[in-house]
């Protein structure tokens, strides 16, 4: 079996040359599914895994735009539209210094799984660019929104393909992308997801991901008898994810200890609760100010500088910063301090070296593709009442969340079980790629 492994990696490798990232997520999932596929004979001699890892179609645009000082400044764009059996392409965009094809097609790929988990008619895409939007104003931001969508526009649609939110694309990014694609195509349709609730958004898609990453957390330890009450969490991160997943760590009775920024984390021993993270979430979504200022408001805490949270002693780590942010030092730190549950909010924080220590040593580990699954889930729904023209209540979309996480988690139980452990990376991989191959075979050499 090993023998067949390597040489489907090394064929998909000499394709993709520098592309680490996405050699990263593809051996990830081929371990597990290429076993199952040799086991099962539907899939068997299909060539279907070397299908899923080629996108479907590569767009990559330049976007010049003009700063303050009036200088012409030039970005890249991209959009990797990786599946469509399921689906209308759907995934976020990223805006960051770091994004690179290798960045964006390991994430479009593990969106293919992810969305497929969510059990919604959806498939998988992501997009971005090497903009950093830190330090920017918000004309500049929107100048630059503006020229990337007018290359964009004409690559998606509401029934083609339907970006999102992601790493620097919030609110007001989603909001100046939607005003340039509406002048352009002249047309009002829920083309993006992430939108203002007055303007076509859903209710609940703000705290969708970071809400879903606690639901699924949850569930992992009321799979084994016990549940979130009195835990202590140490999150990473500060944006969109972090902060709702530490809202709902609170809501649900656990101590928030940690939060972070690429700058360091802050450690309150006494717990982040309501009104300190109010406090954050006022400092990041508006003043968007750092994180080590928190200690100036809360002297008691402590920022390490340069550092990720994983030495603070916890019982369940939340990682929701970004890619390759938990190493197996941090790994081992975790589990010799007493970590029982690991829930991904980030897409791959943890490396494979660190999945492997948490595996062998039976921690409670979700990968992002099903934990932070809800962030796409609820992008599902705010598309479902785009096309009903119709909004449902915050409680509405919140069951509907909840059910989904819950549903996913059973979809990980079902085919992670291995003697008597629940190997989550395994069920989710296999069972996201059950649906997308079950879709690809039943529509001929696609
Ligand atoms: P935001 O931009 O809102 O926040 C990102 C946070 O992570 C910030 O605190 C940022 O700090 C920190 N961060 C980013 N890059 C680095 C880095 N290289 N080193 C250290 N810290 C870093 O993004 P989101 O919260 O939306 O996304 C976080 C993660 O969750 C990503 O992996 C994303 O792909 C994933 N995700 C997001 C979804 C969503 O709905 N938003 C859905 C599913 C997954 P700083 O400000 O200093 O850069």
């Amino acid at each position: 079996m090993e023998k067949i492994i390597q040489q489907f990696l090394d064929e998909v490798k000499q394709r993709n040359q520098n592309e680490p990232e996405f050699m990263q997520a593809v051996t990830e999932v081929a371990e597990n599914v290429i076993p199952y596929i040799v086991k099962n004979d539907i899939y068997y001699g299909q060539n279907i895994l070397l299908r899923m890892v080629e996108p479907e179609r590569v767009v990559f645009f330049r976007v010049p735009w003009i700063d303050d000082q009036n200088e012409i400044k030039v970005n890249r764009g991209y959009r990797i539209e990786m599946n469509s059996a399921i689906g209308p392409y759907k995934g976020g965009l990223r805006f960051h210094p770091s994004v690179n094809l290798s960045v964006l097609k390991f994430l479009a790929f593990e969106q293919v799984f992810k969305n497929s988990l969510t059990t919604l008619p959806m498939g998988g895409g992501k997009g971005g660019s090497d903009f950093d939007p830190k330090g920017k104003s918000d004309k500049e931001v929107m100048r630059f929104c503006q020229s990337f969508m007018s290359e964009l526009f004409r690559h998606i649609g509401p029934n083609r393909d339907i970006p999102a939110g992601d790493i620097g694309v919030g609110g007001r990014e989603i909001g100046y992308l939607f005003g340039q694609y509406k002048r352009l195509k002249n047309e009002f349709t829920g083309v993006l997801t992430g939108k203002g609730v007055s303007w076509g958004g859903s209710l609940i898609r703000p705290e969708a991901t970071g809400y879903g990453v606690v639901y699924f957390t949850q569930k992992m330890l009321e799979n084994i008898g016990t549940s979130l009450e009195g835990k202590k969490v140490v999150l990473s991160g500060s944006g969109n994810v972090a902060q709702y997943a530490a809202e709902k760590v609170i809501q649900l009775g656990g101590i928030v200890n940690t939060l972070s920024d690429s700058g360091g984390y802050i450690y309150d021993r006494d717990g982040i609760n309501s009104e300190k993270l109010k406090y954050i979430m006022d400092l990041k979504n508006i003043k968007r100010g750092r994180i080590e200022e928190y200690i100036k408001q809360y002297p008691t805490a402590e920022f390490h500088a340069k550092k990720t949270p994983w030495e603070i002693p916890c019982d369940v780590a939340i990682p929701c910063a970004t890619q390759n942010e938990l190493h197996k030092e941090d790994a081992l730190m975790l589990i010799k301090n007493g970590c029982v549950c690991v829930g991904e909010g980030a897409n791959m924080p943890s490396t494979p070296e660190a999945i492997h220590e948490f595996t062998v040593n039976k921690i409670l580990f979700a990968p992002g593709k099903a934990s932070n699954a809800g962030g796409v889930a609820v992008s599902g729904l705010e598309m479902a009442q785009n096309s009903l023209r119709y909004n449902w209540t915050r409680d509405e979309v919140d069951t509907r969340l909840k059910n989904i996480m819950s549903d996913i988690h059973q979809s990980c139980v079902e085919y992670g079980q291995e003697d008597g452990y629940v190997n989550y990376v395994k069920g989710a991989n296999i069972a996201g790629f059950v649906k997308v191959a079950d879709a690809m075979l039943a529509q001929g050499v696609v």
